[in-house]
């Protein structure tokens, strides 16, 4: 038995967040991993629901003790996903959503290659701007910094499998659910979940 991974990029201030959490609202069945960071937190994040927040340090035993399906420096921060959670909940059949850049898509890739990526687009750099600051929770360095490394994301957009545009919300959290249901009636799916059925018919 093994549930969907769904890989979900952006360049900061797509609306990713946004999207992921409006789909989980929608739908109990996907889980999202909760990376471990050495960003410091935002206001209002939590250890352990956003992120696990951690020092270098901890950090660098994780990538030793090989805790990472995949790992990367994003912002001049870095964060991971752990292996461990993402293999237990595939295994027991749940599907899992990853919120990461594109080099850690890039492994996970490898890991699973039968991951669906998604990846959102702002409607126009200047609404990605605005987003960007409009959001309030980044110095205005670092809102720089993200602005500058958003077309070096969006170069890897040929590595998805799907790409939403994140114009109205409604419309994008809509596109979002739809690429999940569909994935989730794959024909390999569909078998595994109706074996029975599948059996009685062919
Ligand atoms: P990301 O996780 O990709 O960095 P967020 O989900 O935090 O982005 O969104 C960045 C900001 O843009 C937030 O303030 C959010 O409310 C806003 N936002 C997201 N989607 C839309 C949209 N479709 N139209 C207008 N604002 C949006
Ligand atoms: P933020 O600091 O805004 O939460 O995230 C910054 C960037 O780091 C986003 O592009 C986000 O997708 C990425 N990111 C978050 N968690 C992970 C992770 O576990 N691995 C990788 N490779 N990137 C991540």
């Amino acid at each position: 038995m093994s549930g969907n991974l769904f890989i979900v990029a952006a360049p900061s201030g797509a609306g990713k967040t946004t999207l992921v959490r409006l789909l989980l609202e929608s739908d109990r069945q996907i889980g999202v991993s909760v990376s471990h960071t050495t960003r410091p937190p935002r206001p209002g994040e939590e250890n352990g629901r956003e992120y696990h927040f951690v020092d270098l340090p901890a950090f660098q035993e994780k990538i030793r003790q090989d805790d990472f399906l995949e790992w990367a420096r994003v912002h001049g921060n870095y964060y991971g996903t752990s292996k461990r959670w993402v293999e237990t909940e595939m295994a027991a059949g749940r599907d899992v959503l990853l919120e990461i850049d594109w080099q850690g898509a890039q492994q996970a890739r490898k890991a699973f290659p039968q991951a669906i990526g998604i990846f959102i687009l702002p409607p126009s750099m200047a609404a990605l701007e605005s987003r960007l600051s409009g959001r309030g929770t980044d110095p205005a360095e670092t809102i720089a910094r993200r602005i500058a490394a958003a077309r070096d994301e969006m170069r890897h957009v040929d590595e998805f499998d799907y790409v939403i545009i994140n114009d109205g919300l409604r419309q994008a959290a809509e596109e979002l659910q739809a690429i999940v249901r569909a994935a989730r009636l794959r024909c390999a799916n569909q078998r595994r979940r109706h074996a029975a059925l599948f059996a009685s018919l062919l």
